[in-house]
């Protein structure tokens, strides 16, 4: 066990690495916290001298912490951070240094970023690429570097991170929020946010273990291994007692994340073996998403110093569940309004009402993109496979809410536990309780009480990618709701939004399903339903490009069109080249590694049946039969890896991006689906001792 703080002093531990507020506040003149503060809130420009006076400070800090360097810290388009780090050394000329940081470096770098995925933006623009501070995430320390987090973009400023486009939608949907607010008489709010609380799964693993597979060093994920004897069907791992080794994991994990102003919470076992999660507390979604990057990096620091490997990908283990992230959303006024709590009074329930049913709107008129935003190989393994939700992307609301809904609907009264609520009209409900005997586990997008759950969405998935279709579609349900009723005299307005309500939920109803997800009778009644079944990752990706959501993206300045079609690009590049190094390690490992394991026991069978013949005559031995059942197994297997090789060329000879995604889906992992089955199978009757890689009994059950 790692040595254990007491607990009075995590309330000092907590943030004690981030330049928060409480540090600002102390260490920035007045006028200047006040201007920044400005900047935090209200996304106004930031003038130099005060970027320059906070640079001082922020540095004051960093170097008192013991930072000695800085980074510029960025989420390019590889779905993993990026940073240069630069030390704040400046030499004087008389052979001595100050520690130096102006403002001009806190609010730009300019790091060599010509390796980074650019889907060709960069190429036509500019070969460098900029660093741009993002004040609304708090700076930290880590490694004994001062950490700002930054917006990525081009010379001419197009996007070429995950953030820029995050940032630009949270603009959106605060602007048609505030202005739809405001309409409702609510006219104190000046802002509104989106919040974030992802829940993350994840895998640990035994580190001398996962050093000798090559598959999970390369991919991630097993692509060979027999399933062992017990998988999770006891389901004896879901919140079972922690083992100390993963106790302490937990604990060092919780101190680290605890420093860095990570508000982690919950904790507790998974229903696979060897397999946990983690939960914090919500935060605004820009910081929610930086937090949830550095969660997943420091989850696997802190393993490797226990002695394992953190697992983030999908589906690390075939047979046994793979991991997911629940994206936990709403929005936040300025003032501290949850506009998805249903509250109290007729007033703010019809405020929640329609903000509701813009989300309802959104996920209807948007399903494809949102399907699209959790797309990625990994994630292919396991959406729609009775583990995840199904591709088809759907709204649980829970029985009451669903009431609530259908009254409107259907203009009657709300009845509640049998009693009619006698009210002025239908839209005027009573204080709607949260439903949590509800508990739908199979809905891609449910209500949960105040929020809604996105649990489509592959553990290893940076989350802003979903929260920008969710922030963007939102705004523009509110945007035509806006443009709908602004006309409205005050006295016609509760009438006007009754009856867009009631057309609302009239055309999007088909995108609410309160059943079970994982049925093949919802995959035949979505098809009847008009909902698309986009399965895998090339299927889902083209819906970026359809001439609906161009129009959406451009309309609300998400993205301009040539940042949609080179991230278009990007996704595709991305999706092929996993399947490939995929497609190539299995090779490797059936050629180098499997095959001569297989011949090694043929040639022991082969021995011992010798010898048995020598010394006790011609009989039928086991040996033999076994003998021959290796020897044709390894026929097959050898036929296939040649079969695997020659498509693994022949894709590489495809030029087209979305051509190449297909072939590498219907194809190339068809052909590794085929192997391993093989394979697998032969697995189970190799000795231990000549197998080449730990299985999964031991991967799981160490
Ligand atoms: P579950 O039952 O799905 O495991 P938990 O209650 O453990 O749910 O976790 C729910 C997550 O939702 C937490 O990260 C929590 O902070 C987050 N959450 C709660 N309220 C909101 C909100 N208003 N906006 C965004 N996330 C929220
Ligand atoms: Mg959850």
């Amino acid at each position: 066990m790692s040595k254990s703080i007491p607990e009075k002093s995590i309330p000092e531990l907590y943030g004690s690495y981030v330049f928060n507020d409480k540090i600002m506040r102390n260490k920035l003149p007045k006028d200047i916290y006040k201007a920044l503060k400005k900047t935090i809130e209200n996304g106004t420009h930031l003038e130099l001298d005060v970027a320059n006076s906070v640079a001082v400070a922020m540095k004051e800090w960093a170097v008192e912490n013991g930072a000695t360097h800085f980074t510029h810290w960025f989420q390019p388009m590889t779905g993993f951070t990026a940073e240069k780090h630069d030390s704040f050394i400046t030499p004087m000329g008389d052979g001595q240094v100050i520690m130096d940081f102006s403002g001009k470096t806190l609010i730009k770098g300019e790091p060599d970023a010509s390796s980074f995925p650019s889907g060709g933006l960069r190429a036509t623009f500019e070969a460098r690429g900029y660093t741009a501070w993002d004040p609304t995430s708090p700076a930290f320390i880590k490694d004994k570097t001062l950490y700002i987090p930054t917006a990525f973009c081009s010379y001419s400023g197009e996007a070429l991170d995950k953030k820029t486009p995050l940032l630009r939608s949270m603009d959106a949907l605060s602007r048609e929020a505030v202005r739809m607010l405001h309409l409702l008489g609510n006219t104190s709010v000046t802002g509104v946010s989106t919040t974030v609380g992802p829940e993350q799964e994840y895998f640990l693993v035994e580190r001398a273990l996962y050093e000798k597979r090559k598959d999970l060093i390369f991919t991630g994920r097993t692509l060979l291994g027999a399933l062992p004897p017990k998988g999770q069907e006891m389901e004896d791992h879901y919140f079972g007692a922690l083992k100390p080794q993963v106790a302490a994991f937990m604990h060092d994990l919780d101190e680290e994340l605890w420093k860095l102003g990570i508000p982690a919470k919950t904790k507790h076992n998974e229903v696979a073996p060897s397999q946990h999660e983690l939960a914090p507390v919500f935060d605004t979604t820009n910081v929610a998403v930086d937090h949830n990057m550095l969660t997943m990096e420091i989850m696997k620091k802190v393993a490797k110093k226990h002695g394992m490997v953190c697992l983030l990908h999908e589906k690390p283990f075939a047979g046994i569940n793979g991991s997911g992230k629940h994206n936990n959303w709403s929005m936040i006024t300025n003032e501290g309004d949850n506009l998805l709590e249903p509250g109290k009074t007729p007033y703010a329930n019809l405020q929640f009402l329609v903000f509701l049913m813009a989300v309802i709107k959104a996920v209807d008129d948007y399903a494809d993109l949102m399907r699209m935003s959790v797309a990625s190989a990994g994630n292919d393994h396991r959406l729609g496979a009775n583990e995840a939700p199904p591709a088809i992307i759907s709204i649980f609301l829970g029985e009451e809410l669903n009431a609530i809904v259908e009254s409107i609907e259907n203009d009657t009264f709300f009845e509640k536990h049998g009693k009619v609520q006698m009210e002025t009209g239908a839209i005027v409900l009573p204080h709607f309780f949260k439903d949590n005997t509800d508990r739908n586990r199979t809905s891609p997008f449910a209500f949960t009480g105040n929020k809604f759950e996105f649990r489509s969405l592959g553990s290893s998935l940076n989350v802003a990618g979903p929260n920008v279709i969710l922030n963007t579609a939102v705004a523009e349900s509110l945007r035509s709701f806006y443009e709908e009723l602004k006309d409205s005299a005050p006295e016609e307005l509760d009438e006007k939004v009754h009856a867009l309500l009631k057309k609302t939920i009239q055309d999007h109803k088909k995108v609410i399903f309160n059943g079970d997800g994982y049925t093949d009778e919802w995959i035949e009644e979505a098809e009847r339903r008009g909902l698309e079944n986009l399965k895998a990752t090339p299927d889902a990706l083209p819906s970026f490009i359809r001439p609906k959501n161009i129009e959406l993206f451009t309309k609300h300045g998400i993205f301009t069109r040539s940042e949609i079609d080179s991230r278009y690009e990007i996704f595709l590049e991305n999706y092929a080249k996993i399947i490939h190094i995929e497609a190539k390690t299995l090779e490797s490992m059936v050629a180098h590694e499997f095959l001569p394991a297989l011949e090694k026991y043929s040639l022991s069978l082969a021995k011992a049946l010798k010898a048995k013949k020598d010394l006790l005559g011609d009989k039928p031995y086991a040996e033999k039969a076994q003998l021959e059942k290796a020897a044709a197994d390894y026929d097959t297997i050898y036929d296939k890896l040649l079969g695997l090789g020659a498509d693994i060329e022949k894709t590489e000879g495809i030029t087209d991006s979305l051509e190449l995604a297909k072939a590498c889906h219907d194809v190339l992992l068809f052909d590794m689906e085929d192997l391993r089955t093989v394979a697998d199978a032969a697995e189970t009757y190799i000795p231990k001792d000549m197998l080449p890689y730990p299985t999964y009994d031991e991967l799981l059950f160490s």
